[in-house]
């Protein structure tokens, strides 16, 4: 989209240069922590349209005038080499879902105005099409559905189809409460391009329950196996949230599942934001089990990934990275500072 510009590249932002927002009410081109330059009404949205804004907001940027864009920390001056297509389209279906995790921002009851939102108020796969017909969609370009349920939205299986029939890559953050046989066709169609998280978070019914509200684990590593038919399609994940779910026999249980249900790869987390408890869990209570979890995977041959919540300091250093299973441990010896949520 930008054209580089001086010695130093030109000021700009990955939202600007190539993302698309699928918002509630409008299509935005922004980060969401800030008021969107570009916010465009479904029935005004078109190619040129969104285009016209991108240039307009661009050159109010290098003019100085574009405030929002000024003061944001997203803005950067260097030299952009997006292609100009469409290369990531986020889809903001809410909060439509079938659990109701301790952690989860939807459950805090100032925030249960979100849980009317369930669904953006036009059509996701109109917008998705139009941009492929135009030719604008990256072949690269990744459809993102995040918060929420999105197994549960109503277009969710016709617009992974178009995704990946287009093929281009889809990102489906789910619970696996409900099967989906358009998710398991997408996983057949195009096993690379299909990513799939599924956070379990526990290794028995009744924690599960505790944590999420419904009795259904074992629902779940069902439909995880049934995804995992041919090959290793779902990234389990396990977010340490309370006492219960890092006991040693919730670890176990969590991994032996893994193994049954072919989880090859486990993202492992540690809860920040905690909003119904009352507190954190301390570096003492999720140290132990964070490693424990991590050298059982790696036992177990499953690849581990560690989440956002989970930083440490170097001896010498302020600076919070994200540790390797060996820094962890040195952590658990006191060698390294775990970060003090
Ligand atoms: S406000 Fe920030 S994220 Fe939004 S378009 Fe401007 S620079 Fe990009
Ligand atoms: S499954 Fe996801 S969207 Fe649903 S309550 Fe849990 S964290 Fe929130």
């Amino acid at each position: 989209m930008n054209t580089g510009g001086g010695a130093d590249g030109e000021l700009s932002c990955q939202y600007l240069e190539g993302r698309l927002d699928l918002s509630y009410e409008t299509i935005d081109v922004c980060c969401g922590f800030n008021e969107s330059p570009i916010r465009i009404a479904f029935q005004d949205f078109n190619i040129t349209t969104l285009q016209q804004l991108r240039h307009a907001t661009l050159a109010r940027i290098h003019a100085g005038t574009e405030a929002t864009c000024l003061s944001c920390p997203q803005l950067k001056k260097k030299h952009w080499t997006s292609s100009g297509l469409v290369e990531s389209i986020n889809i903001h279906h809410f909060t439509k879902c079938n659990l109701r995790c301790v952690y989860c921002f939807t459950v805090i009851d100032d925030q249960q105005w979100i849980r009317e939102r369930w669904e953006t108020k036009y059509s996701a796969y109109d917008v998705i099409k139009a941009v492929i017909d135009a030719g604008q969609l990256s072949p690269r370009a990744r459809v993102i559905w995040a918060g929420g349920e999105p197994t549960l939205v109503e277009e969710f299986d016709r617009v992974t189809e178009l995704v990946t029939e287009f093929g281009a890559y889809v990102d489906v953050f789910t619970n696996c409460v409900r099967f989906s046989p358009a998710l398991a066709k997408a996983i057949e169609r195009s096993p690379s391009r299909v990513y799939i998280l599924c956070s379990v978070d526990a290794g028995t019914s009744a924690t599960y329950e505790g944590m999420k509200g419904a009795d259904v684990l074992q629902r779940v590593w069902r439909n995880i196996s049934l995804y995992n038919k041919d090959r290793s399609a779902v990234t389990g994940k396990y977010i340490f949230v309370n006492a219960e779910n890092c006991a040693d026999h919730e670890i176990d249980a969590f991994v032996a599942a893994c193994l049954e249900a072919r989880v090859c790869r486990v993202v492992m987390d540690v809860d920040g934001y905690q909003v119904r408890a009352n507190r954190w869990l301390t570096p003492e209570e999720y140290l132990p089990p964070l490693v424990r979890l991590g050298e059982a995977l790696r036992a177990a041959g499953i690849t581990t990934f560690f989440g956002e919540g989970v930083r440490c300091h170097r001896p010498d250093s302020q600076q919070l990275i994200t540790p390797s299973l060996e820094g962890l441990r040195e952590c658990l010896a006191g060698e390294w500072r775990p970060a003090h949520q």
